[in-house]
């Protein structure tokens, strides 16, 4: 059986990088960039006024003040300014190229105008309210990084250094195909001992969440001949095949039998981790196989745990794996050491308080937390007061 983090890594590591694509910036966003964007012009591109103002060379402020200088011309936003006049201040807006031969921008408020001139109390200090040309970013420089997901203030840079377009990688195709006689769609007729299918639906929504596009396979039932054929349909055109349920050893856990007479090859099946022990991993062809378990629990945090990274590394994301933040325990944690535990828990401030149900099939107490608590394997429990790992839900 496998450690946590020996796992994580290798089906990290194990990640196939797509291809890429190019697409609109508008549709950027959870997507990752494929190419180093680099600025090809200097951001900003001209120097231009921070202020409404004055534009002035600050050689006009001889001797003592206040200065009385006459304004000559206008400069807007949108247009070329004409150079300074020499002695002279000119009107400047927000914006506006800073005119050649000025050296700072005096704002409104600190001018009195005086018919046609302007009267100055201070002199400016050089490069008073202008913004560089270049300042924010020197032409070459680079933007974004490859592997970084985009955000909307990364589509607003891109917008910013003058791109229409990305370079980004291929969006991962995941099949999910959960089993189990028992289930039915959401909102269907219930007939005795049937419950409606919530994995499909929550898996399918992480999946989107990762930038991957999700399909729901047609359910099928506890039969090999089944799940051998819907397997065979499934590993069809996709880059990720999740199964769902009938994993473990139990008489009606066919997946592992039917994988293996679809020539799939399985690297591992169980994890030390609780919940969701077992966790089948492994590949067919160029297809990536996650084996989840059935509880719904176990089942959605062993993708977000697993297969959320994996699919980030497909896309060559920088950053697969969440980042994990710490807190300190409201109660009492007790564990049985041999597996590393993950515990949901809500989060208030630094204090995080663990859900009191923690059965792996409470769908209640994992939409209402905010966060996993990780104990270590080899620990048997955290007192209260005790510092605890965490990985946010909305971070997944
Ligand atoms: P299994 O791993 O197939 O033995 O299933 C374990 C438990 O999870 C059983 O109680 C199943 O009814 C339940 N289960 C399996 N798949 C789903 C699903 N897609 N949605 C909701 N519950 C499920
Ligand atoms: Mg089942």
């Amino acid at each position: 059986m496998l450690p946590f983090a020996d796992a994580l890594q290798r089906i990290v590591d194990s990640a196939a990088i797509l291809g890429s694509e190019r697409i609109e910036l508008g549709l950027g966003v959870g997507r990752v960039l494929a190419e180093d964007l680099m600025a090809r012009s200097p951001l900003p591109g001209f120097d231009y006024s921070a202020m409404d103002g004055y534009a002035v060379a600050r050689s006009a402020f001889e001797g003592a003040g206040p200065w009385s200088l006459p304004v000559r011309g206008e400069s807007r936003a949108g247009s070329l300014a004409t150079p300074l006049a020499v002695g002279s201040a000119c009107r400047i807006f927000t914006g506006a190229p800073v005119p050649e031969g000025a050296d700072a921008v005096v704002m409104q408020e600190d001018v009195t105008r005086d018919g046609d001139n302007a009267r100055f109390a201070a002199a400016p200090a050089l490069g008073a309210h202008i913004r560089r040309r270049g300042e924010d970013l020197p032409e070459g420089a680079v933007a974004l990084a490859k592997g970084t997901r985009l955000t909307p203030f990364h589509i607003g840079l891109a917008a910013a250094v003058d791109r229409s377009e990305l370079l980004v990688t291929r969006r991962p195709r995941v099949t999910i195909l959960c089993t189990g006689e028992e289930l039915r769609s959401p909102g269907s007729p219930a007939t005795p001992g049937t419950i409606p299918d919530s994995n499909g639906p929550s898996l399918a929504a992480l999946v989107a969440a990762t930038g991957a596009i999700p399909q729901l396979a047609p359910r099928i039932g506890d039969s090999l001949e089944a799940t051998e054929a819907a397997l065979r349909d499934a590993l069809r055109g996709c880059d990720l095949l999740l199964t769902v349920g009938g994993v473990s050893v139990g008489e009606h856990d066919l997946v592992r039998a039917a994988l293996a007479r679809v020539g799939a090859e399985l690297e591992f099946w169980k994890v030390q981790i609780r919940p969701g022990k077992p966790l089948a991993f492994g590949r067919h062809g160029s297809t990536a196989i996650l084996g989840l378990p059935g509880n719904p629990v176990s089942a959605q945090l062993t993708f977000a745990l697993f297969g959320m990274p994996l699919l980030r590394a497909m896309q060559a994301d920088r950053a697969p794996i969440p980042p994990r933040g710490r807190a300190r325990l409201q109660n009492a944690l007790r564990q049985n050491p041999g597996r590393t535990g993950f515990y949901r828990a809500q989060l208030q401030g630094d204090l995080a308080i663990t859900a009191s149900n923690q059965a792996s099939g409470s769908a209640v107490s994992l939409a209402q937390a905010d966060a996993l608590l990780i104990v270590p394997a080899d620990s048997s429990g955290l007192a209260a007061g005790e510092s605890v790992e965490f990985i946010r839900l909305a971070e997944l």
